[in-house]
């Protein structure tokens, strides 16, 4: 029916999941199967997993299902990298095999029907098609909050990320080729796959809870993203600075013009304790400015080392090493 069947991998980053995958693994083969009996996709498509340096049998569960099963493929990171880092080195790693990726997590949260719909809108030419959840019921009142507060401050900030879009997303080998241009070590995946531009669309989907296992995404970690995904998206925070000098600055001038005038008509009092509140008001500014300024600068240093951001140690398709 469709005369062009591209080769699809499924890339699924993995920490600590020895609880879900044996459940969402064969999800993800069956899907595959019947994407390939509809002639959408490659017989050829796998399903790639990402073991970011898990510390439970995870990738023990990975290695036993490559054997078992051709579809299933694995690569192991030599320690844990993180969400982000576990993806692009799925994503690189995938790159060269194949036409097109979709990019899931594997706790069976994102409905993997929406596939469908992404692999179709690839057919009529899209490079890039995002997840967006079309509701969030099932996540608790607290997350739901944080979360779409997150994209909020994201926006707000200058950092374009797409409403309600995770990393469920499907992306050309086009689209990927150029993401490799792309060398920052302080990863915000999201952020940059706009940046990379090309036809793109989304497709809506019902976000379930997890299968089982915990979140690996406290409150903390949230935070450290929306901070990591503003800052290395976006300079808005230290023109805001400057805007908040400005303000002050007018505001201080001000105040000494008005400090002058008192004087000069002999009403002034011996004022400690507005002395006392200026000093410290403009101590607090000046330290919460130089915090910020040096949060870029430390980016700065840790883009100049220009570290790697993955290595891979071992894959499922390469023989052991003789002993
Ligand atoms: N993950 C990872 N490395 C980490 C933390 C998480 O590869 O250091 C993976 C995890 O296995 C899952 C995905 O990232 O497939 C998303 O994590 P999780 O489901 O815990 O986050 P949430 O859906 O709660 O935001
Ligand atoms: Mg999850």
């Amino acid at each position: 029916m469709v005369e062009k069947q591209p080769v699809l991998y499924i890339v699924i980053p993995c920490y600590n999941e020895q609880e879900v995958l044996p459940i969402t693994s064969g999800m993800f083969r069956d899907k595959l199967r019947q994407l390939a009996g509809e002639g959408k996709i490659s017989p050829d498509s796998r399903v790639l997993f990402v073991n970011d340096g898990s510390k439970d049998n995870t990738w023990a569960i990975i290695q036993k299902l490559a054997e078992e099963d051709p579809c299933f493929e694995g690569i192991c990171l030599s320690r844990n990298r993180g969400h982000q880092n576990a993806l692009l080195a799925g994503l690189m790693e995938a790159r060269t095999r194949c036409d097109i990726t979709i990019s899931i997590d594997c706790d069976g949260q994102d409905d993997i029907n929406a596939m469908d719909a992404m692999v179709d809108a690839w057919h009529e030419g899209c490079e890039v098609v995002y997840g967006v959840r079309a509701k969030r019921d099932t996540d608790t009142w607290f997350k739901r909050t944080t979360a779409e507060g997150f994209y909020h401050i994201m926006n707000a900030m200058g950092a374009k990320v797409v409403f309600n879009h995770a990393d469920y997303r499907l992306l050309s080998r086009r689209a990927l080729d150029e993401l490799a241009h792309y060398k920052e070590v302080n990863l915000f995946l999201r952020g940059m796959v706009p940046l990379v531009g090309f036809k793109s669309t989304s497709v809506l989907y019902d976000r379930a809870s997890r299968i089982a296992g915990e979140s690996h995404y406290p409150l903390r970690k949230m935070l450290a993203l929306a901070f990591d995904g503003i800052t290395s998206l976006s300079v808005q925070p230290i023109r805001l600075i400057t805007g908040l000098g400005l303000l002050v600055s007018i505001v201080s001038f001000i105040g000494v013009v008005w400090a002058v005038v008192e004087a000069l008509l002999g009403a002034t009092v011996a004022g400690w304790a507005s002395t006392t509140a200026i000093v410290c008001f403009m101590g607090g500014i000046q330290l919460l400015c130089l915090g910020v300024i040096g949060e870029y600068i430390g980016k700065i240093y840790m883009e100049t080392k220009a570290r790697p951001r993955f290595c891979v140690a071992e894959r499922t398709w390469e023989k052991e090493r003789e002993e």
